[in-house]
């Protein structure tokens, strides 16, 4: 690749044709298939019809949409599509919104309105003052919360070691007696960080119960919900994020498991004043609406910015409130699929228990432990290349980690993949 498109910079122009021609064929041997229905890698999701053209449009409008004045529809998109997130994800209808490009930076607006928030209790003014000298906000977290966490409380200068992890069980759920003890050891302002979702078994913390002891401390509660909070859109699954709505807090993921393109993150709030008081901005050469219209600056990080909200707002359009459900629950069957059937082979054990989209397997045999197995089956289903998936480490030992998010993946996707898998383990047998 670098050889088809590495070249010194060109001193004049070219054909803009020649150029997409050559773009593609010289990047066509290092395009991974996201899109396809049979990658089960990391947690990624395709991109559903309708948002895959309207991010085209969105390119092609070519709005800025920090301001209302430069982009007009893309604000309105950006309301409607927000008020349609909240009903369906089950928050409360008055809380803000933002759309970023993706959950870890959803995190960074969210602990941004938390600092804010908690400070102010106290009468430090953060947006002036800093951190230098402030009081310290404790930061409560599982053992297993994702490391998206860590790195926006060392963008917003909290630092990692205002990070308190507390235990969690074997599936990677945050201990509720944990979080009591913690939440007990000490006063002053303090953030709990819950997650909807574990990277690798999909878990979910105790939601509610969680809220109500944080909650009595006084404490504010951030949900990182980057794929699971989409269970709250489940009649059949809301029950695992049961009570989520009365979180302080909320980040998730469209460009994962609403299957839109990248750039899509989404960040909820139910302190809007705290929210845009961390975030917004005011200069005089801009044109700030005065009336009821949105200025999209004054709720994400970014000033100019590509319109985000228009794959989000075709995505619910084109699935309506059934479609998202359907889209949900066909992932966490096929899921199902993977370990049922995976499980009826010797030699192959579902490490997780299946409760969302995420399957975790190890693989042994005589000859060989899983530790040793485990990774080599992995390589080998990526070298047939019939769908990838990758390995992953699960309470300190390799794991295959199969992750169903794409809307497109179909039964026979999930077949031909657990034939290609268990040949992937044969094979390893067979060294
Ligand atoms: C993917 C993921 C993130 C990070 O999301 P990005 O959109 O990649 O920034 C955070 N938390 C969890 C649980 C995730 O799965």
């Amino acid at each position: 690749m670098r050889a088809a498109l590495g070249s010194d910079l060109p001193e004049g122009p070219s054909d803009p044709v020649a150029v997409i021609d050559e773009l593609v064929a010289g990047s066509a041997s290092g395009i991974v298939n996201i899109p396809s229905g049979r990658y089960f890698g990391f947690v990624i999701g395709g991109s559903l019809p309708a948002a895959t053209a309207a991010d085209l449009l969105t390119s092609v409008w070519d709005q800025n949409c920090g301001l209302f004045a430069a982009g007009p529809a893309a604000s309105v998109v950006e309301e409607v599509a927000g008020t349609w997130l909240k009903e369906l994800l089950g928050l409360p209808r008055d809380c803000s919104y933002a759309f970023v490009t993706g959950t870890q930076m959803a995190h960074f607006v969210a602990l941004a309105a938390a600092r804010h928030h908690l400070l102010a209790q106290g009468g430090w003014d953060v947006e002036s003052d800093g951190l230098f000298g402030s009081p310290s906000i404790r930061v409560i977290a599982g053992a297993e919360r994702h490391v998206t966490v860590d790195r926006a409380l060392r963008y917003l200068g909290m630092g990692t070691s205002s990070l308190e992890p507390v235990a969690a069980d074997d599936q990677g759920r945050l201990e509720i007696s944990a979080l009591k003890d913690a939440l007990a050891a000490r006063g002053g302002p303090t953030v709990v960080c819950l997650q909807a979702g574990n990277v690798n078994s999909g878990s979910v913390d105790p939601i509610a119960p969680a809220i109500e002891v944080a909650h009595e401390a006084g404490a504010w509660v951030h949900v990182d919900g980057a794929f699971g909070l989409w269970a709250a859109a489940s009649p059949e699954l809301v029950h695992l994020v049961e009570g989520v709505g009365r979180a302080d807090s909320w980040a998730t993921d469209g460009h994962k498991w609403l299957n839109v393109p990248y750039d899509s993150g989404l960040v909820f709030c139910a302190h809007p004043a705290s929210h845009r008081a961390a975030i917004s901005v005011h200069a005089e050469y801009l044109v700030h609406s005065e009336g009821a219209e949105r200025d999209e600056m004054d709720w994400t990080p970014e000033f100019s910015r590509r319109a985000r909200g228009f794959t989000v707002y075709a995505a619910l359009r084109s699935l309506g409130r059934s479609g998202v459900r359907q889209m949900i629950e066909h992932s966490c069957a096929m899921a199902q699929r993977f370990a049922t059937k995976l499980a009826e082979h010797p030699g192959v054990e579902i490490v997780n228990e299946v409760v969302l989209n995420q399957v975790l397997v190890r693989f042994s045999d005589d000859n060989m432990d899983a530790a040793t197995k485990t990774p080599v089956v992995v390589k080998l289903v990526q070298e047939e290349g019939t769908c990838w998936l990758s390995g992953s480490v699960w309470q300190g030992a390799p794991v295959m980690r199969i992750s169903v998010s794409n809307w497109s993946t179909t039964e026979e996707d999930v077949d031909v993949s657990i034939d290609s898998i268990l040949r992937a383990a044969d094979r390893a047998s067979a060294g």
